[in-house]
């Protein structure tokens, strides 16, 4: 699944060129734009949707303070439904991950693409450890599994494209959900759209996977599920699903949700992490509620990603845990 955040103006002036790339390869993505940014170009949103492509709602402002306290998200989310109506629009991604599973259900949103397997490197870093989509609520939640575009380049320093085709060598073997983000602001100067061609090329050959747009997964996870039209009625116990999120520890162990904390864990070296310049001047969330949760990610800023092999074992050793 092909997903981009169109964080600026510049990057929504490079979405009919990025619509046009993936077009060339067969591929559908969904643009998730933010309503009060830049001077929304309503005619590039139908045209996206004329020619098969989704539009999603990106955040509000995109100036990280959404998630500042509950009172401000409550009245953002009321705006953020009026667009989602407005644009008769299903999904949401929030700006920078910033993310808290119980206040997001005051959104009117099919889907929500704010969470993630594992990333060290956002200002929220943690992991759903998830390679499905899964309930969370009122919505369904389907979680990126591959590296961000801007962290591949900018903070990997990758030149090609192999992270993201040996992500997708791991998600297959658990039959999983390869969903990547990325953004024509980025793409639109240096390696990041060559490699994402690549890439794409790749996946075009490799072939023996179902490409769709973000609500057709949505709406077939929940049907699989038998909760297509169980409505506002399905409200989980929100609380417990808070829980979603692990904790990647740097000797290579997991925390798995709802664990304490291991109590004796050797002190590690805290490299200052990267900031991505779509962060710069913009206030880091200070309290959404979820730090302090055990078991809930949030304070590995600086460590390294997981090895793949170790990410894999780690994935089976779950997948064995829960069956
Ligand atoms: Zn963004």
């Amino acid at each position: 699944m092909l997903t981009h955040d169109v964080e600026t103006a510049e990057g929504q002036a490079f979405v009919r060129r990025l619509a046009d790339v993936d077009e060339s390869y067969g591929f559908r993505s969904s643009f998730n734009l933010v309503p009060e940014r830049y001077p929304l170009d309503y005619g590039l949103i139908d045209e996206l949707r004329a020619r098969g492509f989704e539009v999603g709602v990106h955040g509000l402002r995109h100036d990280g303070k959404l998630f500042r306290s509950r009172q401000e998200f409550e009245r953002r989310a009321q705006q953020i439904n009026h667009y989602l109506r407005e644009w008769g629009a299903l999904g949401f991604r929030a700006p920078l991950t910033h993310r808290h599973a119980e206040w997001m259900q005051a959104l009117e949103v099919e889907y929500d693409l704010s969470f993630f397997d594992t990333d060290p490197y956002e200002p929220m870093p943690g992991g759903t450890m998830s390679l499905w989509p899964f309930i969370l609520g009122r919505f369904v939640e389907l979680p990126y599994t591959l590296v961000q575009d801007y962290t591949l380049t900018a903070v990997m320093g990758e030149t090609t494209p192999r992270l993201w085709l040996d992500k997708v060598d791991v998600i297959e073997k658990y039959h999983g959900l390869a969903l990547l983000n990325s953004h024509p602001d980025y793409m639109a100067a240096g390696p990041g759209l060559a490699i994402y061609r690549e890439f794409l090329e790749q996946m075009k050959d490799r072939g023996g996977f179902w490409h769709a747009l973000p609500r057709d997964v949505a709406r077939w996870w929940r049907s699989r599920l038998g909760v297509l039209d169980a409505g506002p009625e399905r409200q989980l116990d929100v609380p417990d699903t808070l829980a979603v999120e692990a904790m990647f520890h740097a000797d290579g162990s997991i925390t798995l949700p709802g664990e304490p904390a291991p109590r004796e864990r050797a002190p590690r070296e805290r490299a200052p992490r990267e900031r991505a310049p779509r962060e710069r001047g913009e206030e880091p969330v200070r309290d959404a509620g979820v730090s302090q949760r055990p078991g809930y990610g949030g304070q590995l800023a600086g460590e390294r990603p997981q090895d793949l092999e170790q990410a894999a074992a780690a994935v089976e050793a779950a997948v064995e845990d829960v069956s």
